[in-house]
């Protein structure tokens, strides 16, 4: 190995360690950042080596290298300007962007690895079954990933979109995927197979997201950021890139954990969402779509009684807190109260938001204690006991309807809200939360309804609460 060659393995064992104790960091908020940016080091520096071995090797023309720049300038230009710009409820559809983008990326690397090599070189079994592997996941992510972005962005339907023979076109370009992976390992010069398997590829990837609604699209866009993690990893194999191979892995081992997690967070089976069952069974029907809604509406000051005369109180966030951008009025609300001897805990559902994790990283930005954060399970032990459940800005993860057969969220374990003793939802009006169908929570007994901005409503009742807590 001559003594670049040496220097520039050393540096990517330097990159790979950066990404491995990087993620390691993730795992708590208080070092994320820190993980996030040791990350970023090793990724700069892996990039870099990559420019010099390309440049000492003479491996691109005078054009090459100036397509090289342009493109890596307007890729980091976009990509930090929308990582700095991009609002927190907007941030789903960008990681959604990025694994299309890393899928798209690591097909063209396959692809272009591929046509490289000379016409009837007879290529080896451990370099066209990764290319093969490369270019279907990286094409299934890219296009899968794009609809998914659509979908969270509200450019595509977010309900299941299906029509009558899907499930067996599903089937004919499966087997039209699974017929090109073994032609090109069969025939590895013939460059039709290729084709074959990027176009059946893009197609499943739109095929396999479209019929996905409502409680099924977190378990997705996971999956999706698996297959982009595995995508790469092959890309590494087919360029014999060691770095590309490890950062890949760790993407997909990740992903799949992650898929685990929301799949059985969401009661649904991960056989049945490879086997390309998606959007059916429990996500086919919308039985509740039309019932009438008969609800109470309540005021600041109102609540404000209620949560001073309570002896404990559970708050459960939802997508509208975070879009609200409420959770400095949210935590200040619950220091009042704690302030004042009364027991305040957040309920956390998986998957509320709009990504893994969303809610916790919105509290833990305003230093809500842990052991206030309770997971479904626990909190779910504790609404009997709960005087009063302030629901902001959540819907689906408290709608009684998962309970019930058919419904787009049949299924789905539930904040148990309705146990309590008093329900108070803020929200703007009464529309439907992501899986689009109505909540009957809302026409409870014990339910009120404070129709309001989250932020507004909330200093609101901050204001009125003070009153009756002398403050
Ligand atoms: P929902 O999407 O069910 O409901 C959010 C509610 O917030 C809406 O009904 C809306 O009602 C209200 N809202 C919106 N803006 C505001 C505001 N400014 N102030 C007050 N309220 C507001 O959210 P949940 O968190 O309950 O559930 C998450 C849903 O998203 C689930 O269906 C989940 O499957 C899905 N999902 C989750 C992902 C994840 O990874 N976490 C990824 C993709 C989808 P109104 O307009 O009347 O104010």
């Amino acid at each position: 190995m001559s003594g670049l060659m040496t220097v520039v393995s050393l540096s990517y064992l330097v990159s790979a360690a950066c990404y491995v104790i990087g993620l390691h960091m993730m795992r708590t908020p208080k070092t994320a950042r820190n993980g996030n940016r040791l990350s970023s080091v090793g990724m700069f520096l892996a990039v870099i080596m990559t420019f010099i071995v390309a440049l000492v090797k003479h491996q691109a023309s005078a054009m090459g290298w100036i397509l090289l720049i342009v493109a890596l300038v307007i890729g980091v230009g976009y990509g930090v300007y929308k990582a700095r710009t991009v609002k927190m409820t907007d941030m789903p559809q960008l990681v959604s962007l990025f694994n299309a983008v890393g899928g798209g990326a690591a097909a063209a690397i396959g692809t272009f690895d591929y046509l490289s090599k000379p016409n009837g070189a007879s290529l080896a079994f451990a370099f066209s079954f990764p290319v093969i592997l490369d270019l279907v996941i990286g094409s299934v992510t890219f296009s899968g990933s794009l609809i998914a972005t659509g979908k969270l962005s509200g450019h595509v339907s977010g309900k299941p979109i299906s029509f009558p023979g899907a499930k067996l076109l599903n089937g004919l370009v499966v087997l039209l995927i699974l017929g090109s992976i073994v032609l090109t390992v069969g025939f590895p010069t013939n460059v039709w197979t290729l084709v074959l398997a990027i176009v059946a590829s893009l197609v499943f990837g739109i095929l396999m997201t479209i019929p996905i609604g409502g409680a099924d699209m977190p378990v997705v866009v996971s999956l999706l950021n698996a297959f982009t993690g595995l995508a790469v990893a092959m890309a590494g194999f087919v360029i014999d890139n060691q770095v590309l191979i490890i950062a890949g892995a760790l993407v997909g081992a990740a992903g799949t954990i992650l898929t685990l997690q929301m799949a059985a967070a969401m009661n649904r089976s991960v056989a049945n969402i490879i086997a390309g069952g998606f959007g059916t069974g429990d996500s086919g029907g919308t039985a509740t779509d039309d019932v009438p809604v008969n609800v109470k509406e309540t005021s600041a000051d109102d609540i404000g009684v209620q949560l001073a005369y309570a002896k404990n109180v559970m708050i459960i966030p939802g997508y509208g807190l975070a879009a609200a951008q409420a959770q400095h009025e949210v935590a200040e609300l619950a220091k009042l109260l704690t302030d004042n001897g009364i027991n305040v805990n957040y309920a956390i559902h998986p998957v509320a938001g709009r990504m893994p994790g969303h809610m916790n990283v919105l509290l833990a930005e305003v230093n809500v204690p842990y052991d206030q954060m309770k997971q479904l399970e626990e909190a779910n032990s504790m609404f009997e006991n709960t005087d009063v459940s302030l629901v902001i800005g959540a819907n689906d993860v408290t709608n009684p309807a998962a309970r019930k057969p058919n419904t787009a969220i049949s299924g789905m374990p539930i904040l148990d809200v309705d146990k309590s003793k008093s329900v108070v939802v803020i929200k703007r009006s009464m529309s439907t939360g992501y899986a689009g169908i109505q909540n009957e929570l809302f026409s409870d007994d014990q339910t009120s309804m404070f129709f309001s901005d989250a932020k507004k409503g909330l200093q609101d009742i901050i204001a009125a609460t003070k009153e009756y807590l002398d403050q």
